[in-house]
C-alpha cells in the first residue's frame, strides 16, 4: 500500500540521488577500507535509513511493505554492503522487539535503532544449524537472575559492529525439540562475550556476515 504517492516519490528520488551521487562513487573505497565510510554512515542516519520500516511512534518513517520495496529497489542499485548496515535495524534486529518485546524494551531500544544510534544483529544460524533452525545447539542456562549463554553463531550480519543482539538459544540442552527456545536480548560487552572473527568480509563488494563465539 502506498499512502501518499507524492511523498513516496520524493523519498525515492532522494534515495536514488544518494545512491548515484554518494554510494556508487564510494563502492571502491568501501571494498578497500572494509567499512562503510563514516561520513556516508552519518548521511544514512540523517536521511532516516535506519528507521525506514520502524513505526513513526518510535521515531522511524513507518514505511509500508510496498513503500519499503520501492526504496529497496533504489538501494539495490549499489553494493549490498551499504544496505546491510541499516538493514538489520529495519528488519531482523528491530522486528523481534516490536512483535514480541516488552514495552520497556521497545521504549529503550527501538527509538535508538530508528536513528542508527545503536546497531543490531539477529543471531540464529550456527555452524551446524541453518535452514533447520530447530537443531540449534547454543544454550542459555538459568543461573540465578541471569542466563549463561554458550555457543557459536555464524553468518551474523553486522556481528562485529552491533551493539544489540537478539540471540536464539536452547534453555533445556537435553530437550532437542523446537519448543525450548529463548530469545535473549544482549547488549554487547566487548570482548567478554563476543569475540567476533572477521572473515574476509567484502567479496565482490558484498558483505560477508561474521562468526560470533
Ligand atoms: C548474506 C547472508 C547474511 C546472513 N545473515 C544472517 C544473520 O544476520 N543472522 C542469522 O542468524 N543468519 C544469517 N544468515 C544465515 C542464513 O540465514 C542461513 O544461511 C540460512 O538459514 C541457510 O542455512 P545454511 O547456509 O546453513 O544452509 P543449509 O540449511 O545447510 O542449506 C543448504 C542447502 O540445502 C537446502 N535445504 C536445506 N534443508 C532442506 C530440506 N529440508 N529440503 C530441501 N532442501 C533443503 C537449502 O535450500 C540450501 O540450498 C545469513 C546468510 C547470508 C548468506
Amino acid at each position: 500500500m502506498i499512502r501518499d504517492p507524492e511523498l513516496i516519490n520524493q523519498l525515492v528520488d532522494t534515495i536514488s540521488r544518494f545512491v548515484r551521487e554518494r554510494l556508487i562513487p564510494n563502492e571502491a573505497r568501501l571494498a578497500e577500507e572494509d567499512a562503510v565510510p563514516p561520513e556516508i554512515l552519518a548521511e544514512m542516519k540523517e536521511m532516516g535509513l535506519f528507521g525506514l520500516s520502524i513505526p513513526e511512534e518510535y521515531g522511524g518513517l513507518g514505511l509500508t511493505m510496498e513503500e519499503e520495496a520501492l526504496v529497496a529497489m533504489e538501494i539495490g542499485k549499489t553494493s549490498p554492503a551499504f544496505r546491510s548496515v541499516f538493514g538489520t535495524n529495519n528488519g531482523i534486529g528491530a522486528q523481534g522487539i516490536l512483535i514480541d518485546g516488552t514495552e520497556e524494551q521497545k521504549a529503550k531500544y527501538v527509538p535508538r535503532l530508528a536513528t542508527g544510534e545503536i546497531l543490531s544483529s539477529f543471531c540464529l544460524t550456527e555452524p551446524d544449524s541453518g535452514s533447520d533452525a530447530a537443531s540449534l545447539r547454543t544454550t542459555a542456562v538459568r543461573d540465578g537472575d541471569h542466563y549463561i549463554l554458550n555457543g557459536t553463531k555464524r553468518y551474523i550480519t553486522n556481528g562485529p559492529e552491533a551493539d544489540l543482539f537478539t540471540v536464539m538459544a536452547r534453555t533445556d540442552p537435553e530437550n532437542k525439540g523446537a519448543g525450548v527456545f529463548l530469545r535473549l536480548l544482549l547488549r554487547a560487552i566487548r570482548p567478554a562475550w563476543c569475540a567476533a572473527r572477521r572473515i574476509t568480509r567484502w567479496v565482490r563488494k558484498e558483505r560477508i556476515p561474521a562468526t560470533l563465539f
